[in-house]
């Protein structure tokens, strides 16, 4: 959204490229005006909320800044190669010493976790750099290009918006967030812009081979069994497949990471699926669903009217349990939307 190359310009309307250059400028003026900033982002983090965070993080410490780093849930040691990381913090006392809030691949506020509930946070001027279609544009100001690859895109652009410069630390942090929400660069809004992008990040120092390894083609053992537990549960009927995942079954494989391992964007791989959903039960009588859409289909919308969120071709939300019970209302929410949309297509 940012290119200003003469072939760029012509392809994209002048409306777009105003938005999108006032709500650069906007964020970095912002910036510009803060000391202590206290960046979040979103709870369970993936590598594009973890990436995107401490990408930023660094370069605002390089112009003199002194940002926090924070997130509600523990990070997984899988993102350990990104440096920097270390220094998250999981718990802020109030938000009385910070001058700017800036949320990372968050939709909404609940995404948060529990800072918004700290004393002062509301009192805090809120920057929103995100990319999920759903998000509800919750902040005093928001960065937000739902057609952006990751938060982690939008966060490049806007360092360069500022003329920060990047290092192979912060160019890590980036591309990690750009090659975890695009799987490797297969998702459907993978531009030859996303790979410029990339590009740049490669000459800053970035190793594509390390990240992709690291962020897509290394897991857990537990996970591998874990994946095992939730096959041997497998269902496909009227082109949705789905399965569930017991805590019980989370303990007998001695699984400790988060959410169901990306099973469901295997399971959307399956030729008879219009639309792919993993139930997993976690502590506290809460059931997490991931969802997935065959490109043309979209689960954004059925994860939104349940209380979550996501993209049109990845989404998910959290239920109450038990897990029979939220399996059923999900799949008649999720089935009654594909019917609507394979209608509306025939239309
Ligand atoms: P995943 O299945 O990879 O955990 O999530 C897929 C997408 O849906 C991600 O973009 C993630 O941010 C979003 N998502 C997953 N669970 C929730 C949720 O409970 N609430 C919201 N707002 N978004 C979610
Ligand atoms: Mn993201």
């Amino acid at each position: 959204m940012l290119m200003t190359t003469k072939t760029e310009k012509k392809k994209t309307t002048p409306e777009q490229i105003g938005l999108a250059q006032a709500a650069l400028e906007r964020a970095h003026q912002l910036i510009r005006s803060a000391q202590r900033p206290l960046l979040i982002c979103h709870i369970s983090p993936d590598g594009d909320a973890i990436g995107s965070m401490v990408g930023l993080g660094r370069a605002l410490r390089q112009r003199g800044l002194s940002p926090i780093l924070a997130c509600s849930d523990p990070i997984s040691p899988a993102f350990s190669y990104i440096p920097g990381i270390e220094g998250i913090v999981g718990k802020i006392e109030d938000a009385d010493s910070f001058d700017l809030v800036i949320t990372l691949d968050s939709s909404d506020m609940e995404r948060l976790g529990h800072f918004p509930n700290v004393p002062g946070f509301r009192d805090v001027p809120l920057l929103n750099i995100d990319h999920h279609a759903t998000n509800l544009d919750f902040g005093d100001a928001n960065l937000v290009d739902r057609a952006a690859s990751s938060t982690a895109e939008i966060v490049l652009q806007l360092l360069e918006t500022m003329a920060a410069p990047l290092d192979a630390d912060i160019a890590t942090a980036l591309l990690t967030g750009i090659v975890g929400d695009t799987r490797g660069f297969r998702t459907n809004n993978v531009t030859p812009q996303v790979l410029e992008a990339a590009l740049r990040l490669m000459k800053a120092g970035a190793s594509l081979p390390n990240v992709a390894r690291h962020t897509l083609d290394t897991r857990p053992t537990a996970a591998i069994r874990l994946w095992g537990e939730a096959l041997a549960r497998l269902q496909c009927q009227g082109r949705v497949i789905w399965t569930s995942i017991p805590l019980a079954a989370r303990r007998a494989v001695g699984y400790t990471g988060d959410g169901d391992a990306s099973l469901v964007s295997f399971l959307i791989s399956a030729e008879d699926a219009d639309a792919a959903a993993v139930f997993t039960e976690r502590e506290g009588d809460r059931i997490e669903v991931g969802l997935r859409a065959r490109p043309g289909f979209d689960v954004a919308q059925v994860a939104l009217q349940l209380g979550g969120g996501g993209h049109a071709l990845a989404a998910g939300c959290t239920l109450p349990g038990p897990l029979e019970e939220a399996q059923t209302r999900l799949l008649a929410v999720l089935k009654a939307s594909l019917a609507e949309q394979r209608t509306k297509r025939e239309m």
